[in-house]
């Protein structure tokens, strides 16, 4: 399926009725807020984010093709379309070690349709919505699979306030990240490598200049450890962007390289940092769970790439 915005063509088949509803209504609503404050870092509300990352939670495990990933999705979906904007579904299936599983993932633009898109004009936000499965303990991924759903959510309203900054992002929610058994060329980040075929397919991975992943950015003692193969350039404004907060000591680097989401966005030449906190001591245990996460944490990360956003990404 060619991946696309049901908003540049309206008569596509890709177009759902729910994305369709999204579109008519994408519009209205607190997206018509303007903010007076040109500074959207302060507006970033880590209490939000962290309030998200308990819906999400509280929706139970959710790997993908289970019913409570189809009850993430569809938060996710309101919630963004709450903050003015529009949502399509990227489904696919692939083969895993244990069969077809169906994913999908989301992805999002805010304000009016761009009849084209110039290349190099969009920056890219995202994020893995889906956790991993545990068959001995129920695993809901307070911080690996949650947090980084709660920043960008309330990256979206942030930037709602800011359409003039807000129509020059992507968001994109994947599916899939966590391997069903080990993480391996063929299993894990499923989501992320069948967007970055789309997009390298169509051409259309011209229109990034760039991307950020969020993965398990709650931890309440926060390091978030850039992988030390991150694009250079991005990678410094980052750094930048945390100084300039004076909030540099919280990022740094890893002691190697991460295989994550934004590995195939990056073979497809979108440069894309991985901000992830590698040293999470409870990473894939049955006490990944909401306590061992903060607002404050959440809130640190979405001022920084706020600021990056604003004052680097576009220069
Ligand atoms: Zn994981």
């Amino acid at each position: 399926m060619r991946r696309r915005f049901f908003y540049l063509d309206l008569n596509s088949r890709t177009i759902s009725i729910g994305a369709a509803l999204i579109f008519l209504s994408g519009l209205s609503g607190e997206a018509a807020e303007t903010s007076a404050n040109g500074k959207s870092w302060e507006e970033f509300s880590g209490d939000k984010a962290l309030a998200h990352v308990q819906q999400l939670v509280d929706f139970g495990p959710r790997p993908a093709g289970s019913e409570a990933i189809e009850k993430s999705r569809t938060y996710i979906d309101n919630q963004l379309r709450l903050a003015g904007w529009q949502v399509a579904r990227q489904a696919f299936s692939g083969d895993t070690p244990r069969g077809k599983v169906s994913f999908v993932n989301l992805i999002a633009r805010f304000g009016k349709p761009i009849p084209k898109v110039e290349p190099g004009s969009l920056f890219l936000l995202c994020s893995h919505y889906d956790t991993k499965i545990f068959r001995a303990f129920p695993f809901v991924g307070a911080n690996d699979g949650g947090s980084s759903n709660g920043v960008l959510l309330e990256m979206a309203r942030v930037l709602g306030k800011h359409s003039e900054l807000g129509a020059k992002v992507e968001l994109v929610f994947f599916d899939g990240e966590e391997a069903v058994e080990s993480f391996s060329e063929t299993d894990g980040i499923y989501g992320s490598r069948y967007f970055a075929k789309q997009l390298s397919a169509t051409k259309e991975s011209k229109q990034f200049r760039g991307g950020i992943l969020f993965d398990m950015i709650g931890d309440r003692a926060l390091k978030v450890t850039l992988p030390p193969d991150s694009p250079t350039k991005l990678a410094r404004e980052i750094f930048s962007s945390a100084e300039a907060l004076k909030l540099r000591t919280y990022f740094t680097y890893f002691d190697r390289d991460i295989t994550d989401d934004h590995t195939p966005l990056n073979a497809v030449g979108i440069p894309t940092v991985d901000l992830i906190d590698f040293r999470f001591s409870y990473w894939h245990t049955a006490d990944d769970t909401i306590d061992k996460i903060s607002a404050d944490s959440l809130q640190k990360v979405g001022m920084v790439a706020a600021y990056f956003l604003s004052e680097f990404a576009f220069k």
